[in-house]
């Protein structure tokens, strides 16, 4: 799956970002993907992402295969957040864990806390084994700082992830997985 990173509405302000990230994924790319895929044992869709990088919060739009990511993020850190938003994406391409818009637009938070707890289960271990403990860890807490919509969903799906050991959470995924897999047969 290709990756490209893009300055926002072609803003150059980004550019120094973009090419950090740019220098990032050609170096690392396919390891990256591997690895996602590895732990996953998932496949994402072969169809390229879009990658922006912008002034506002980060988030995915999976329809489009598009990632926005905030330019002022550490720039250790934000290799953890681009991975975490490319698991939204494999989680879309697989039809897993996809949240339903509610009247106003949004995904409820409930929603978005079940494919968070989801998505943590291996993107601790995905880190870990990318880039070390030290940047697991410190990416974890940057993410706990985080609030949406003035809730802490990504601590408590941290917080969930994180109670289990890493065998555990390899099994607890694969657990989920296959009930969600089971529920789309029915
Ligand atoms: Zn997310």
């Amino acid at each position: 799956m290709e990756v490209k990173f893009l300055n926002h509405k072609g803003n150059f302000q980004y550019e120094s970002v973009r090419l950090i990230y740019e220098k990032f994924w050609s170096k690392k790319g396919n390891q990256v993907l591997e690895t996602i895929e590895s732990f996953s044992e998932l496949k994402f869709s072969p169809h390229p992402v879009q990658v922006f990088i912008y002034s506002g919060y980060s988030f995915a739009k999976n329809i489009a295969r598009e990632v926005f990511l905030r330019n002022t993020l550490p720039p250790e850190t934000g290799k953890c957040i681009l991975i975490h938003e490319l698991c939204h994406q494999l989680l879309h391409d697989n039809g897993i864990a996809q949240g339903h818009f509610d009247k106003t637009g949004q995904v409820p938070i409930s929603e978005k806390i079940v494919a968070h707890k989801l998505i943590y289960l291996i993107l601790y271990d995905v880190c870990e084994s990318l880039f070390g403990q030290s940047l697991a860890d410190k990416s974890v807490q940057f993410e706990k700082g985080l609030l949406v919509n003035k809730k802490h969903i990504y601590e408590t799906a941290w917080n969930y992830a994180l109670q289990f050991n890493k065998g555990q959470r390899a099994n607890e995924f694969r657990k989920q997985i296959e009930s969600y897999k089971k529920n789309a047969r029915n």
